[in-house]
């Protein structure tokens, strides 16, 4: 089943709206990603952040949140005519969640070259040895969703040879 495609327009105001969530993540130390759930009307119906750090959960990526929380919400894991959105090109486990989760859909802003498992590394989403197949669009809100990344890594290097690790560092010498 697939539903009726969802303007570029509503992709992007969800792809806002997972820009905010991801800018929450920065609060706990998490890498900033955020991802929502649409419903088959493109009606918002989950939004969350990557909680990894805040919950000490290597699975507490945004995609998954989102995808745990509509699920237990309408009693069914199968999540068919949902799309979802998310800052960054999922993962392994989450464009796996995606295809066991049998969303119609899958929207990411900035490409993950280093495990991005959509296009970068993998394609799990569309690999025809599996039982579904989800969708993909890419690179709405791009550059704000990679300029995001880009400036927390920033941030956290300079943290990383701030004082504190100098001291380190003359101390060991
Ligand atoms: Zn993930």
């Amino acid at each position: 089943m697939v539903t009726e495609p969802i303007s570029n327009d509503t992709y992007e105001k969800a792809m806002r709206v997972a820009l905010e969530q991801a800018h929450k993540a920065a609060a706990s130390g998490d890498v900033p990603v955020g991802a929502v759930l649409l419903d088959q009307s493109g009606e918002i119906v989950a939004a969350d952040h990557n909680r990894r750090e805040e919950l000490n959960d290597p699975t507490a990526h945004a995609e998954m949140l989102v995808l745990s929380r509509r699920a237990r919400e309408i009693g069914d894991w199968r999540l068919t005519g949902h799309t979802l959105v998310v800052t960054l090109e999922p993962c392994s486990m989450c464009a796996g969640a995606s295809v066991l989760s049998r969303i119609d859909r899958l929207v990411y802003a900035a490409a993950d070259l280093k495990a991005g498992a959509v296009w970068s590394l993998y394609n799990i989403p569309q690999d025809r040895r599996l039982n579904h197949r989800v969708e993909v669009a890419f690179g709405v809100l791009e550059d704000e969703a990679g300029g995001l990344l880009r400036e927390y890594f920033e941030r956290r290097r300079q943290a990383a040879t701030a004082p504190d690790d100098a001291n380190r560092r003359s101390q060991s010498e």
